[in-house]
This record gives structure tokens, C-alpha cells and sequence, in this order.
């Protein structure tokens, strides 16, 4: 092993956890925090890994729930975040959460005291030329400067600072005798589909209700650091429709082009359009529908669409301050900068959500960084695996021809390559809808582990004490 520095900017939940990975791995590690000399909107304290907001890091039911399977891939991979939120756990039923005051403590203790980690208090303005192998993980709230310099690395249009993002339904949830595919005026796409959207039609009394359900349901507040200056190309709807009635008919809702094959005598008053999410063909995102309405809010409004009536949603909307890179254009599946390749990024800046999935991307960040200077390759773990499929969700997930949609995302089992659920119980008793997706949750998390396992030991990982 090089005894080079790897140098890891940014002291979050994803860079602790890259410096104890790499640390672990045998390689010496300088992690560079700015605060307290320099702090962000959201921290209160000089810790590391501090909880901005919420202290539950979701469920923790690895058989049933894609982020409790993702805690359960971290803990076979030795995680200190993981480690340090059991140690810390605060009753929660099914969820686990922390006290966050004992978390952030626990991790800052135990990354102090690793030999092989080095803390440097001081911001990071840009990245020194002569450092050879970094990692950046700095967080939605990356310093102006260092922003700037990274958007000086990969380029314009690049770097985003608001996350306004659409609801995301899973596909085997639209009700497609309903809705149907087509494409505006039947336009081929770059990949040769005329049939590219999924279509949502709406009568004039439908389309009147929504409206009002819109203007009435209940906002999230922005915080006065959050003063989201609206671009007139990504208005939220909410918005749109107080600009007038019409204005979504006349804008993502409009209703030209498109004839509905379950009815085609019938023009509809508006017609709601998805489009595809993912590779894989399981989510699609509604064109158009970012908002600023409150969670339970947007479930009911949104379940008054037509086809969308038992709507699963994979990510609600919303508008938030949110520094992130173009992943999928400027990223190879190694979590490097096409452009810099001594450069890694991790965490929430690289269009993940979330602290677990910020902490996971920074654990194959440290893995990935410790192998460089071991002069060897880490192979991407697979995308069955819930750590593959957030790689791919950010570096192939999006779709070729509109890298424009790519928006953050937490970890779902549509990130995951669908698997054939059994018909039947063991028993041999029919399984219902729910029953069966129940069954195919807990197959894709079994397939997961085993194919982690299988990667761990191909790739000869070992996990940290
Ligand atoms: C207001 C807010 C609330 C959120 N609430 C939740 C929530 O409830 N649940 C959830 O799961 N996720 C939440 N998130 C999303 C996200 O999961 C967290 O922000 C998470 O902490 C991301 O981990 P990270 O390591 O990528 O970034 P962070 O944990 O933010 O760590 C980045 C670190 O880099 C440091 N830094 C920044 N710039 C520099 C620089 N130039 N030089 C040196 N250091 C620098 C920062 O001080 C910070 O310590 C929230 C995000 C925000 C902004």
C-alpha cells in the first residue's frame, strides 16, 4: 500500500464513513472538515456526521424495505455509520433511530481515534493540483467556493443547487386500462420509441377538482436560507396554477397530440404525462409536477388522477436547497470525474438522497480509493445489490438523450432489476397483489444479499473490526 494521503473532503455521514473504509483497508487518510471555522445553513456543531434534520435513518426491515436492506449490505461491509446509529438507537418500532447527540459523538470519537485518520478543521476552496487521490463528499451544502471550483472541473450546467424534483410513481401500480403509452404526435425519440409517455386523461370536471385540490392542499414552508429563485422552465405547479386556472392545461398538462385508444372518440380536457425514470422501465416521474405540496397532501391529490388511483409513489415532489453533480454525465461506475479520475465523489452532492444512501456511497468511495493506491480495481458491486443499484441509479440510471432528468433519489426496489414472484404459497394457495409484492420484496432482498456475498468474496473484502 502507497502511504500517500487519500484526501476526503468533507466530515458528513458519507465522508466519515469513505475514511474509516479506506483507513480500514490498510490506506492513511487526511479528512478535511470546514467546520466550525466555517459553517453551512443547516449544522449546528463542530461534530462529525451530524444529523441535520430528522434522527431516523428509515426502517430497518432488510427482507421488506429496500433501505433497510441497504443497512443490512453496510453492516456485512463493516459500517461505521451503521455501528455507531445501532449503538445509539432510540426506540422507534420498526425504524431505527438515533440519538443524535450520541451518534455524531460516537463517530467523531471513533474516527479521532483511528490511527490511520488525520482531521483537518478548515474549508476547502478548491482541490489542490498535486493531490492524487480524493475523495469529495461535501454535502448539499458544498461551500460556494468549492462549488464553483467543481463546476469549473465538470463543466456548465453541471452542478445543481436546487433540487426541484416531480413525484415518481412505480410502473406496476398505474392502471393501464386507463392510461396508455404514446408520445406527443406520435415524435420518435433518440432511441427510436414513439410511445415514450404514459398518458393520464382528465375530463373537465377532473381537471377543475385537481386544480382546486392544488390550490388548496397544504405547502411546505421554505426556511429564509431556502430562497429558491423559480426558473420559468421548472415552475412548480402549485404556481403555475395560481399564474391561472389554465395555465398547466396550457403547459405540462396540455392535451394535443394524444389520442386515448381506451376511449378515441373523446378528446380530454388535460392529460397527465409520466415518463420514464429508469433504466429498467420500473419508475416513471410526472412531467412537470414538481410542487411544494406536503407529502400526504400530494398522495391524495395526485391518487384523483385518472390511472393513478393506487398510485405507489417512490419519491414525492419537492423544492429544497440541494448542491448535486450531473452524476450520470460526469461520472464513471467507480464514482470517479471522467475529466479527473484522481477525483471521487460521494454522498448526497453525487445525487443520492438521503443519510444512509449519502453514507453508503461514501463507504464504496473509501473501498474504491484504498484499492487505487493498493494499485489495484474495485469492481462495482452488482446491480441485484442495493449499493449497485444506487451506483447505477447515478451513473447509468438515467436515460440517454435526457440527462436533464436525473434527480436525486433514495433507495427503492425499482433501483433493482425486477424478479418473478411465486404465484403461490408454499402451501399452494393463490398469493393476492399485495401478498405477491410482498413475496418479490423479500426475493430481490435474498438475491441482494447472496449476490453481495458473492462480491464480497470474489472482490476479497474485508470488513473493518
Ligand atoms: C436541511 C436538510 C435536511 C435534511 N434532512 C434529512 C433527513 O431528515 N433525513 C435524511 O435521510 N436526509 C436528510 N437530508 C439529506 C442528506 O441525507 C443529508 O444532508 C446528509 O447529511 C448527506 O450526507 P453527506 O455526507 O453527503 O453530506 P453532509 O452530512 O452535509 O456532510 C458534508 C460535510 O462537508 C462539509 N463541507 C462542505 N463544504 C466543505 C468544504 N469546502 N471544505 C470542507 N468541508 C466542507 C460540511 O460542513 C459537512 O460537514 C437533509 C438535507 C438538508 C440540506
Amino acid at each position: 500500500m502507497n502511504n500517500d494521503p487519500i484526501h476526503i473532503i468533507g466530515g458528513g455521514l458519507a465522508g466519515c464513513e469513505a475514511a474509516w473504509q479506506a483507513a480500514a483497508a490498510g490506506a492513511t487518510v487526511v479528512l478535511h472538515e470546514m467546520r466550525p471555522a466555517r459553517g453551512t445553513d443547516a449544522h449546528q456543531t463542530d461534530r462529525l456526521a451530524e444529523l441535520v434534520c430528522s434522527n431516523s435513518f428509515r426502517s430497518d426491515d432488510w427482507a421488506y424495505n429496500a433501505v433497510g436492506l441497504l443497512h443490512a449490505e453496510m453492516r456485512r461491509l463493516g459500517s461505521l455509520i451503521m455501528a455507531s446509529a445501532d449503538a445509539c438507537q432510540t426506540p422507534a418500532g420498526g425504524a431505527l433511530a438515533v440519538d443524535r447527540e450520541g451518534f455524531a459523538e460516537t463517530v467523531t470519537q471513533k474516527i479521532g481515534g483511528h490511527p490511520g485518520i488525520t482531521i483537518e478543521r478548515g474549508e476547502i476552496p478548491a482541490i489542490p493540483a498535486a493531490w492524487d487521490n480524493v475523495v469529495v463528499a461535501t454535502g448539499p451544502l458544498t461551500s460556494r467556493a468549492l462549488a464553483d471550483s467543481i463546476l469549473r472541473l465538470t463543466g456548465q450546467d453541471t452542478l445543481s443547487f436546487f433540487d426541484a424534483i416531480a413525484p415518481i410513481v412505480h410502473f406496476e401500480t398505474i392502471d393501464m386500462s386507463v392510461a396508455w403509452k404514446q408520445s406527443r404526435y406520435d415524435k420518435e425519440g433518440p432511441a427510436g420509441d414513439s410511445a415514450a409517455y404514459i398518458n393520464c386523461p382528465m375530463n373537465r370536471e377532473q381537471y377543475e377538482a385537481f386544480i382546486d385540490a392544488v390550490l388548496a392542499g397544504p405547502k411546505t414552508e421554505f426556511k429564509d436560507w431556502e430562497t429558491v429563485p423559480y426558473f420559468d422552465g421548472c415552475l412548480p405547479l402549485e404556481v403555475m396554477a395560481e399564474r391561472g386556472r389554465d395555465t398547466p392545461r396550457h403547459g405540462p398538462m396540455k392535451p394535443v397530440g394524444l389520442t386515448n385508444p381506451h376511449n378515441p372518440l373523446v378528446k380530454a380536457h388535460a392529460i397527465v404525462q409520466l415518463r420514464q425514470d429508469n433504466a429498467l422501465g420500473t419508475l416513471w416521474n410526472m412531467v412537470g409536477f414538481q410542487t411544494k405540496l406536503k407529502h400526504a397532501a400530494q398522495t391524495e391529490v395526485f391518487r384523483t388522477i385518472p390511472g393513478l388511483e393506487k398510485a405507489v409513489f417512490a419519491r414525492l415532489g419537492g423544492l429544497h436547497r440541494n448542491t448535486f453533480i450531473d452524476s450520470p454525465k460526469v461520472l464513471d461506475n467507480g464514482l470517479r470525474l471522467k475529466a479527473r479520475p484522481s477525483l471521487r465523489f460521494a454522498g448526497q452532492i453525487t445525487g443520492v438522497e438521503g443519510y444512509v444512501e449519502s453514507a453508503a456511497l461514501g463507504l464504496l468511495a473509501g473501498r474504491m480509493a484504498a484499492a487505487d493506491r493498493a494499485g489495484r480495481t474495485l469492481a462495482t458491486p452488482p446491480l441485484t445489490t442495493a449499493l449497485g443499484a444506487l451506483v447505477g441509479h447515478i451513473t447509468g440510471g438515467h436515460l440517454e438523450g435526457e440527462p436533464k432528468s436525473f434527480q436525486p433519489m433514495n433507495i427503492n426496489y425499482g433501483l433493482l432489476p425486477p424478479i418473478e414472484a411465486p404465484k403461490r404459497d408454499e402451501n399452494g394457495q393463490r398469493f393476492g397483489k399485495a401478498e405477491r409484492g410482498r413475496a418479490k420484496k423479500r426475493l430481490m432482498s435474498e438475491r441482494a444479499l447472496a449476490d453481495l456475498d458473492a462480491w464480497i468474496e470474489a472482490e476479497a473484502v474485508q470488513a473493518p473490526e
